[in-house]
Parts: C-alpha cells; structure tokens; sequence
C-alpha cells in the first residue's frame, strides 16, 4: 500500500497523514497490504431486485437494485471506513481516536472503538438525529454536540487531531485510510450482478462512497455511469455541476432532513470538486431531490421493498422518478440504489408521516376486530 496525492500525484508514507504536504490535496491510499481491520463480523450486503420499484416507472423495462447497506453493524456504510481506518490507526500506534459526524460515522466510530477498547471523541452538529446520538452515547464515546452545520464539527475534530493526538476518523476525503475501506462496494456489486450496473445512484455529502465505488468497479475491469444524489437545501455538487462549474462551492446553510448528507463542505471544497469530477468522469450527473420526495420515497421503500431506510439512504429512490422522466435512464438499465443508513436511526421522520393505527377496545370482540381489518384491507 502506498499514499498518493490525487492532484499532482506526490508519494506520502504510510502514517497518520491527512493531506498532501506540496499541495494540499486529497491522498489517496493505493493496494492493500493486508492490514488488520476492527471488525464486528461485517459481511457482504444484500443486493436485492426491486420489482414494485421498477413497476412505478412507467415503461420502464430494466433493473433497479437496492444495496442495502442498512445491514452494517452500526446501521450504514460508514462501518466500512471506519474498521479500514481504525485498524490502520491501531497499526500506527495511536490509542485515541476522534470523528466528526452528521452521525453515523459517529455511531460506527464508537462502535468499532468500543470494540478495540480505545477511547473515541465524537463532534456532531447539536441538532444531529437522537437515535444517531443516543447511538454514539451508548457504545461510551465521548460526545460533543457542536452547534451549527457540520463544516464546525470538522473543524474541531481536526483541530483535535493536530494537535492532541488523535487519529481522525472524520469520513471525508481526510483520512485516505477510510476511504480506501469503501472500494469493497464497488467490487461486491460487480460480484453480485455478475457485471457492473449501468448506473449507481449515491447518496452524496463529501463523495468518498462515489469514488469507493468507481475505485471497485473500475479496479474489476468495467465501468458505470455513477449518479450523485443530494437534497435541495445542500446540494453544493450538484450546483457546480448544472452550472457546468469545476469547481465545486460552499453551500451556506443547510435545510433539510436528509441528515447524512446535509454537508456544505465550507473549507473542504476542495472534496466536492473531486466528487464531481469522479461523476463527470464516469458519464454520470448530479442531481437534488426535495424533502418531500424524500418522505414519499422512505414510504415507498419500507411499503413496497420492506426496507426501513433513514432520509439520506432513501435518496436515490427519490431521484428515480426524474431521472427517467427527463430521460437520463434508458429503458433497459440496470440501476444500483444505494440504501445508505438505517430507518432506526432516525424514527423522528416516520413518526411524522400520516400513520393508520386502529384502537382495540374490547380485544374479545374478534368479530369486531376483524371488522376493522376488513375495512382497512379495503383501503389499501
Ligand atoms: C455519510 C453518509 C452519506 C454520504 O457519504 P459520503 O461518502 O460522505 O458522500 C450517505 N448516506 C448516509 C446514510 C451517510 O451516513
Ligand atoms: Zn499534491
């Protein structure tokens, strides 16, 4: 394994190093050299056929696959980067660990630390989900709520790092350790479909899952078209690449309930110009979806695929219905959705949607009971 910078390609050694010392750039981690990982018994996710998700796109006649990364210890895929580089990290001798998260590269942080029985510091934005905080506090990581979008929680997580000791686990592009865990998704989609998809749709904050795929895939000799999927209210990707811009912009301020993906990238662009390159790169687009189509598609994944998936990790469903509409898809395509992160993790969003419950008063009366069954069977 050897480090290298992805701008202007300087060789690094193999240490704690989070960017590259002539010019700033991401590093980039190249081969594997075997390195124990942390492991909590991680195994391949399920890679399911979506046949009533397929059925809502009218006239559509190819595939549409759910990777459901849900299945992880913690609950996402962010237990991939972080047994990557937590074992690398105990390899170089550091005994402390710090992350910044939205959540769940906090949640999987504190898990796999427990695990090794290391300490963790866990920044996280003040209104972060509370089954992602309640997460991070039970595995006994140290939590410090940060008020403000995430870029502040970054900051302080480096600041940590740099200057007290830590190892950072923090999940962008900044540790090429975790990132180099996410080429796995890549290769295991190839497996799986026997070929590679012709497009992966990704949830996308800072982009390490896209370039974790694009490593996997193009490592196995083949190609896909990789579709970023962002929310409205943070969608700095995907608004440098509809203006046809290179460089990608800070977002200002967050607004939105996709919580693993609200990143404005604010002194990390420099991340997002990389992503997008990546996408372009690949033949692929960037492209925002709503709130509500995000709510609709939660429903839609959890009532027609019986996947339980938290905002973030419903996101490419929801980008589906205006990729083919406005023609991006072909007919015959076969579509890899990545189902990021855990509907557990996040129940708040659930818990607001119109829901049908029926009040049992008398649980002798069956008659009437079924009553009620019938009635609501007839609804649906
Ligand atoms: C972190 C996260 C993402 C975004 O991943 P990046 O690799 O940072 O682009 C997507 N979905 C969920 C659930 C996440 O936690
Ligand atoms: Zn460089």
């Amino acid at each position: 394994m050897e480090l290298r910078c992805v701008d202007c390609s300087k060789p690094h050694p193999l240490a704690l190093l989070y960017r590259c010392d002539a010019c700033g750039g991401i590093l980039e981690a190249i081969g594997d050299d075997g390195t124990p990982r942390v492991s909590l018994g991680e195994t391949v996710t399920p890679l399911l056929r979506a046949a009533r998700i397929e059925a809502s796109l009218p006239g559509f006649s190819g595939e549409i696959w759910l990777k459901d990364e849900t299945r992880n210890p913690s609950g996402s895929f962010k237990d991939r980067l972080v047994a990557s580089a937590l074992g690398r990290a105990l390899s170089l001798g550091v005994r402390r660990v710090v992350c910044a998260s939205s959540g769940n590269a906090g949640a999987a942080t504190a898990a796999y630390a427990a695990r090794a029985g290391v300490p963790a510091v866990i920044v996280v934005p003040a209104h972060t989900p509370l089954g992602k905080v309640t997460q991070i506090a039970a595995h006994g990581a140290i939590l410090l709520l940060v008020e403000g979008h995430y870029s502040r929680s970054y900051d302080l997580a480096l600041a940590l790092a740099e200057q007290h000791g830590f190892a950072n686990l923090t999940t962008t592009f900044i540790n090429p350790y975790a990132v180099a865990g996410l080429t796995a998704v890549g290769t295991e989609l190839v497996e799986q479909l026997g070929g590679a998809p012709s497009h992966v749709l990704v949830p996308t904050g800072s982009g390490p899952l896209v370039k974790g795929i694009w490593q996997g895939v193009t490592d196995a000799g083949a190609t896909t078209r990789l579709i970023a999927v962002q929310a409205e209210g943070c969608a700095p990707i995907v608004q440098a690449f509809d203006q046809g811009r290179e460089q990608v912009h800070a977002w200002g301020t967050p607004q939105t309930i996709a919580s693993g993906i609200s990143d404005p990238l604010i002194g990390y662009e420099r991340d997002g110009t990389y992503t997008l390159k990546l996408v372009r790169q690949s033949g692929g687009r960037a492209i925002a979806v709503s709130d509500d189509a995000l709510r609709a598609a939660m429903q839609l994944l959890a009532r027609s695929e019986g996947i339980y998936a938290e905002p973030t990790g419903a996101s490419p469903i929801a980008a589906l219905p205006r990729l083919w509409a406005e023609g991006h898809l072909p007919a015959d395509a076969r579509v890899v959705c990545m189902v990021t992160g855990h509907g557990f993790k996040d129940g708040k969003v659930y818990q607001d949607l119109p829901v049908h419950t029926h009040r049992v008063d008398d649980p002798t009366d069956t008659a009437a009971v079924a009553r009620i069954c019938e009635a609501a069977l007839g609804m649906s």
